[in-house]
């Protein structure tokens, strides 16, 4: 260990631009042994490790590291997936330069940080290629179950680890694959969608039952879900698309985000997409307008790039260094060829009856908000026109009004729109039901969401042994 002053930072080596603009392969390749052997190695050991403290998991990263520089890869893998149901998965998509890397002290040092993501990556898929990898087998069935809302991290680190306790759990989706937004939103060139496949996969060879295409609110009611499981988790995502008001929002070719992305998405999975196939959610030889400035933004434009965009630009109102996306994505897209217009905002979109043009407004940073950001602030006369023939917005999400979708006015949220926990117990406002994930937290990342789901598991099983021993109590009496 402590190699960091003699063996310089390496991260996986990443496909050349023009390869991987062809295709949605992952532009990262993996590391080879010797490799993650080595970079391992320049990890300092710190006393107090401020990676761990900033992982929002609390992975215990250098004892892994250590195992991993001396070759003992599947005790890696133990103490890895012992804080963190998809570790493959933060190693790919955590953004480690504001979380574990960023935190790292020979970063502080000027030796550059060592590459955690890429060595937790590499454990776990070693991990999967050994064989190590295997579902739970319950030793002892316990005859309450839990269902869980939505089937993305949070709700699926949830399932995993109530299925560990050895309770029976369901879990419901409106999608038809599981997943959440590892599947119909991040795109194939930051995660590929086997990696996602196989976890789920192996959730299902866990005894965890899972129902598709059931929407809460349509198909049966919160109150009718109660009724069936001793417990309930709701995590069930942000998906509102923020709003544009502007005129012209009403011309054709105007996009959500997630609508363009879950399409593209949709394709790589092999399915039909009307759409798509009708070429009117197809990027191809478009001169393609990207509204926003964060990470899903980053992710539209660099999948129009891959569908062979004529051309792509990405608009964001204050400059690069005040983006709210991670500086790698933004350095990804730009490599790629997107043309960032910085300062900038839409005034108006133009068309008759489709969308041919933007017109922009310029703009110059004042003072900052209350966020502490530079506020945004028009040029006079600085209008521009940008032509467009198909547009995407992409300016967050906002929860949907689950209250009122769920026929369940008693469950309480924020002003927000996000449901209200008791942080401690992280139970809703109705007895027996908890929340996790971004539909707690407002949009938001995988590791927080995974972490969510393992403190709900915990609560929940809490709850339930709780209410065990009452009633055993109430039977002795
Ligand atoms: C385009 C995009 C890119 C992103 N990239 C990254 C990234 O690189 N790194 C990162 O860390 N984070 C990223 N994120 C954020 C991350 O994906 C989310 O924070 C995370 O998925 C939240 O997990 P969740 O389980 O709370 O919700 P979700 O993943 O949204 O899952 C919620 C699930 O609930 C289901 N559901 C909703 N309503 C109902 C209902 N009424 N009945 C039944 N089921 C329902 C949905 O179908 C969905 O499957 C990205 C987000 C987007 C949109
Ligand atoms: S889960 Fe994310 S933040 Fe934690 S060690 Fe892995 S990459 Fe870093």
């Amino acid at each position: 260990m402590l190699k960091f002053v003699d063996v310089n930072q390496e991260t996986p080596i990443k496909r050349k631009t023009d390869s991987r603009k062809k295709d949605f392969n992952e532009i990262y390749d993996q590391y080879i042994t010797d490799k993650a052997k080595e970079q391992s190695s320049r990890c300092s050991q710190c006393g107090v490790p401020f990676c761990q403290i900033h992982c929002p998991l609390q992975n215990n990263i250098p004892d892994w590291l250590k195992l991993t520089a001396e070759g003992r890869l599947r005790e890696a893998y133990e103490i890895s997936q012992s804080t963190n149901n998809m570790p493959e998965v933060c190693g790919r998509i955590c953004p480690q330069d504001r979380l574990c890397e960023g935190n790292c002290v020979i970063e502080q040092s000027g030796h550059g940080t060592v590459t955690i993501g890429s060595v937790e990556k590499y454990i776990t898929d070693t991990a999967w290629d050994k064989g190590w990898v295997k579902p739970i087998k319950v030793t002892k069935e316990l005859k309450e179950s839990i269902g869980v809302i939505g089937a993305g991290p949070a709700g699926l680190a949830c399932a995993e680890e109530m299925r560990k306790y050895g309770y029976k759990v369901t879990v419901y989706d409106r999608y038809d694959r599981p997943g959440g937004l590892l599947i119909y939103g991040i795109p194939n060139f930051k995660l590929e969608k086997f990696v996602v496949e196989r976890r789920t996969k192996l959730l299902k060879d866990s005894g965890i039952k899972f129902i598709q295409n059931f929407e809460v609110g349509k198909d049966k009611t919160l109150e009718d879900l109660k009724s069936e499981h001793d417990a309930i988790l709701i995590a069930t995502g942000v998906y509102k698309a923020r709003e544009i008001e502007i005129p012209g929002s009403n011309l054709e070719n105007i996009f959500p985000a997630m609508d363009f992305l879950t399409a593209s998405n949709r394709k790589g999975l092999g399915d039909k997409v009307k759409l798509f196939d009708n070429g009117i959610l197809n990027a191809e030889g478009k001169e393609v307008v990207v509204i926003g400035g964060g990470d899903t933004a980053m992710d539209c434009v660099r999948t129009a790039v891959r569908q062979k965009a004529k051309s792509v630009k990405c608009l964001y109102r204050r400059d690069k260094a005040n983006m709210p996306g991670s500086a790698r994505e933004v350095g990804n897209a730009e490599e790629e060829g997107v043309d960032f217009v910085w300062l900038t905002t839409p005034k108006s979109f133009i068309g008759d009856k489709k969308v041919n043009g933007v017109e922009v407004s310029k703009m110059k940073l004042g003072e900052p908000d209350s966020s502490g950001r530079r506020r945004p602030i028009p040029i006079i006369d600085g209008d521009f026109k940008i032509k467009a023939d198909l547009v995407i917005k992409s300016l967050g999400f906002d929860p949907e009004n689950i209250p009122k979708l769920f026929n369940s006015e008693n469950l309480l949220v924020s002003k927000w729109g996000t449901i209200k926990i008791d942080l401690k117990t992280m139970q809703t406002s109705i007895d027996g039901v908890f929340a996790a994930g971004d539909i707690v937290r407002g949009a938001s990342l995988v590791v927080w969401a995974i972490r969510d789901g393992r403190d709900a598991a915990e609560q929940m099983d809490k709850y339930i042994s709780s209410k065990r021993q009452k009633n055993k109590k109430e039977f002795a009496a």
